[in-house]
């Protein structure tokens, strides 16, 4: 349901994405591992078309946008794709002069046109989901950081994307936060929740990923089931890699 077809980025003379072809299916949760600058965050961010791809197309649902060099795509096939998908980023990036509720309700309200008492009703059925329906008033900065990742988590999922895109949920947050924010996002993926997440927490990926796919210099360096990635990872990188974490 969600496909990624020979995926290319540059910025610049600096290839970083060097062909990338994926697949995701519907209610999956993939985890993207790799070193640091491998190209995890690009790859999300040309998901939903934060970055637009150099060449390669991108398919989510029945949205479908192919790209090729010095050819503009409408703004239009942008919209219609990155409504599919929702985004939580390492740094929460929630909006600091409205309250928790306001930054779930914003983007209803304002790119969807939803009246306020549907997205009020929305988002308290989600700050609930994310078990913080008591700081539906509070403002992020009165909120831990793994209060913040929580309202952005709902914040992405109010209108009910058909993926979500997680870049480094944890990373920022102390062992204990983050363990909040992951049993958070075990239950959105019990519950059938896709989602893409790129990740360093190798506790986070083999706790709620089925699929893990190891990222290193701008391509696809080994996939597969996330059990035998971890446990019996076959290229040498994967290897090296997963043993400079323990
Ligand atoms: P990762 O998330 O795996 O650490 P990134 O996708 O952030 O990797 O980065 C991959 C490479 O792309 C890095 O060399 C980074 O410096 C470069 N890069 C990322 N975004 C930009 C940008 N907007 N402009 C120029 N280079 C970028
Ligand atoms: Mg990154």
């Amino acid at each position: 349901m969600i496909e990624l077809i020979d995926i290319q980025k540059r910025f610049g003379d600096l290839h970083v994405l060097k062909g990338i072809s994926l697949q995701f299916a519907e209610g999956s949760v993939t985890a993207l591992v790799g070193p640091s600058g491998g190209g995890k965050s690009t790859l999300l961010r040309c998901i939903n078309l934060l970055e637009v791809p150099t060449s390669g197309t991108v398919r989510i649902g029945q949205a479908s946008v192919s790209f090729e060099p010095n050819r503009k795509v409408g703004w239009k096939s942008i919209q219609a794709l990155r409504r599919q998908t929702g985004m939580v980023f390492q740094n929460f990036q929630l909006f600091p002069h409205r309250t928790a509720i306001e930054n779930v309700m914003e983007g209803l309200v304002t790119v969807l046109g939803w009246d306020k008492p549907r997205a009020t009703k929305r988002a308290t059925e989600l700050l609930e989901r994310v078990g913080l329906a008591q700081k539906a008033d509070a403002w992020p900065a009165t909120l831990s950081g793994g209060q913040q990742q929580r309202v952005a988590i709902a914040r992405a999922l109010a209108p009910s994307p058909r993926v979500l895109l997680c870049d480094e949920p944890t990373s920022a947050l102390d062992p204990e936060l983050a363990e909040e924010v992951v049993d958070v996002l075990a239950g959105l993926a019990r519950e059938g929740t896709t989602m893409v997440m790129a990740t360093h927490d190798l506790r986070l990926a083999s706790r709620i990923a089925q699929e893990v796919v190891f990222l290193d210099g701008g391509v696809v360096a080994e996939k597969g089931p996330a059990r035998d990635v971890f446990k019996d990872p076959k290229a040498e990188r994967t290897r090296r890699f997963l043993a400079s974490l323990q």
